[in-house]
């Protein structure tokens, strides 16, 4: 059986629905396309994720000016992948802030990834002439930076909670509503990407400093809000689960061909219906097999190579 390449054959349009998790805090899911968010300050407004266009992004935008017209005052980038960052333009926002891995990322591979995932998910790039460059964050951080929201709202605190889905994860947590977004470290009912993954990392230390934070909701990367301390317990244990499975499958394997095929059948029972599960997994084995055996950071996808993993793989 012949794949098509990646997600380039998915071009139905996915539901975008928008929730009010708490005053003045936005999700928008989409059915396992990527999730963006909003937290209002008193007289200005925290976006979260930028999606992959301006175009894409101004279509949000116009939804979330329903809720309130305050300026954008930051636009917060959980991690560098294409399809969180190139849509920055369309906010307009006084501050881009990002953890400071995730600018030397873009520095040092910006231009591959948004090769490599245009083709990979052209349905997302949605006027891809909109986009101006790539992006550039303007505030970056280490291990903490709070934004103070004003009034009676509390603070927004950017957590680093170590290697995970990328070298530069951030989470925003929100104490007083215990409302986090987590990026793509946590999915819920969604399949994990982990082609730029740290996988020992983040299905241990990581995972744990997420949990630990105490979320009663939480909006991933792709997929459902989790909501209740079961909910969101079960998105972190579904997206520990995967990358547990991951690991003992391709350490038992000796070959990279074998490592697939392993993984597929083990994962594909739980999570082969799940959003982008064929389309990751031979970039996820890929890079699952280079982490184990010695290869200390991702190696850069471009679109050569994904084809060439592709081909040896899902083919
Ligand atoms: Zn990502």
């Amino acid at each position: 059986m012949v794949r098509p390449f990646a997600s380039s054959a998915d071009l139905d349009d996915k539901q975008q629905v928008l929730e009010v998790l708490a005053e003045g805090v936005y999700a928008l899911t989409a059915e396992g396309d990527p999730n963006v968010g909003a937290i209002e300050g008193e007289d200005f407004l925290v976006c979260f994720e930028a999606l992959a266009t301006p175009v894409a992004a101004r279509e949000w935008l116009a939804r979330l000016r329903e809720h309130t017209d305050k300026p954008i005052r930051y636009l917060v980038l959980s991690h560098y992948h294409a399809v969180r960052v190139l849509g920055a333009s369309a906010f307009g926002a006084r501050m881009i802030v990002a953890h400071e891995k995730t600018r030397e990322l873009i520095a040092e591979r910006g231009e591959q990834d948004w090769a490599s995932e245009y083709a990979r998910m052209p349905r997302l790039f949605k006027d891809p002439g909109s986009i101006p460059g790539l992006t550039w964050p303007t505030v970056t951080f280490d291990d903490r930076l709070t934004i103070h929201l004003g009034g009676d709202r509390g603070e927004l605190v950017l957590r680093y909670c170590g290697r995970g889905h990328t070298e530069g994860d951030l989470v925003a947590w929100l104490p007083r509503r215990r409302i986090m977004f987590a990026g793509d470290l946590v999915e819920s009912q969604a399949a994990l990407y982990t082609g730029d993954a740290f996988h020992r990392e983040w299905s241990s230390a990581t995972l744990d400093r997420v949990a630990a934070l105490g979320a009663e909701t939480l909006v991933g990367g792709r997929g459902a809000v989790a909501r209740g301390k079961e909910g969101v317990a079960a998105a972190i244990a579904q997206t520990r689960d995967f990358l547990t499975v991951m690991l003992r499958e391709v350490g038992a394997a000796g070959s990279l061909k074998e490592a697939f095929e392993r993984t597929h059948r083990a994962l594909a029972p739980r999570y082969g219906s799940w959003p982008i599960f064929e389309h990751c997994l031979p970039f996820n084995v890929s890079r699952l097999w280079d982490e184990l055996h010695g290869v200390e950071r991702p190696r850069i996808w471009t679109a050569e190579r994904d084809r060439e993993v592709w081909d040896q793989l899902q083919s």
